[in-house]
């Protein structure tokens, strides 16, 4: 079935419409949407991998989530914005409006059934702006709905004490974080005797570059043939493990927070009133 990684129970395309309609708390259950991409990923690597760490992360964490904390994973968005990958057979990508409107109209999707909380769990780094865009476009929309544009990665983890400095420094894509939590999540499409070192020059500007990375925009293909922007060779399923078990802790605690989370719908201006677009309409009082 299409749960994937998640526990069925909390996989919300399998409820009905009566049943979301029933749902208690609906303004405090929390809607996960893991978004991810389908771009190549090197040769060791599927090139779903951004699609698989986001869902697989955020179907382990509802895993450990406790009973009492109402929370729903979304199928995922499996094609996203992989323009820097598009020279690289298998990359699907869609243009950036493409996915912002599919992002807005997913969202106001799930704010008309009633849910006030939705949390992005984004696995591929060439697109947050367009969560980032939407998560605004949807505030501006609708005051009582708190969008969390956020980044698989962006909770505390261990991978970093597997990942030598240079891989910190200036790995970026298909390299040893990724492929070790792929050895966990999907260890049938993971093929190691495929797998290069391949980092990218370091961008040799202190001031535009202060940690080495480009500071200018790339292709995935200006670093090489290979598609690898890092080091996969170190990587080991247990690493891979821990890691994911680390991402599951946080989320699973991040999802908590977020459920109970109650921050103030905006306050209504004094000088005049909002309407629901956003735009401020002036009281005839002060005009
Ligand atoms: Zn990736």
């Amino acid at each position: 079935m299409l749960h994937g990684y998640n526990p069925p129970h909390r996989y919300l395309p399998y409820l009905s419409w009566t049943e979301i309609v029933d749902l208690p708390d609906k303004e405090n259950t929390v809607i996960v949407l893991p978004t991810g991409a389908t771009e190549q990923h090197g040769p060791h690597l599927p090139c779903a991998v951004d699609t698989v760490i986001s869902a697989g992360v955020v179907g382990h964490a509802l895993a450990r989530l406790p009973a009492n904390i109402p929370a729903f994973a979304m199928a995922p968005i499996t094609y996203g914005k992989s323009e820097e990958h598009l020279h690289f057979p298998g990359t699907i990508t869609l243009s950036g409006e493409t996915l912002l409107a599919t992002m807005n109209e997913v969202s106001e999707s799930v704010y008309r059934a009633g849910f006030r909380k939705l949390l992005f769990v984004n696995g591929h780094g060439g697109q947050p702006q367009v969560m980032e865009m939407c998560a605004r476009e949807m505030r501006l929309r609708h005051g009582d709905f708190i969008v969390v544009p956020s980044f698989t990665w962006r909770v505390p983890h261990v991978a970093g004490k597997y990942l030598s400095d240079k891989e910190k420094r200036l790995a970026m894509h298909a390299g040893h974080a990724e492929t070790a939590l792929m050895l966990a999540l999907a260890p049938d499409t993971v093929h190691m005797e495929r797998a290069v070192v391949n980092y990218p020059p370091v961008f040799e500007s202190p001031l535009l570059s202060p940690d080495g990375r480009p500071a200018c925009a790339w292709s995935a293909r200006d670093f090489g043939p290979s598609g690898i922007i890092g080091d996969p060779l170190p990587a080991t399923v247990e690493q891979g493990h821990a890691i994911l078990d680390s991402l599951a802790v946080s989320w699973a605690a991040a999802i908590t927070e977020l459920h109970h989370l109650q921050w103030a719908a905006r306050p209504e201006p004094t000088w005049g009133r909002a309407n629901h677009t956003g735009h401020v309409e002036h009281s005839s009082a002060l005009a």
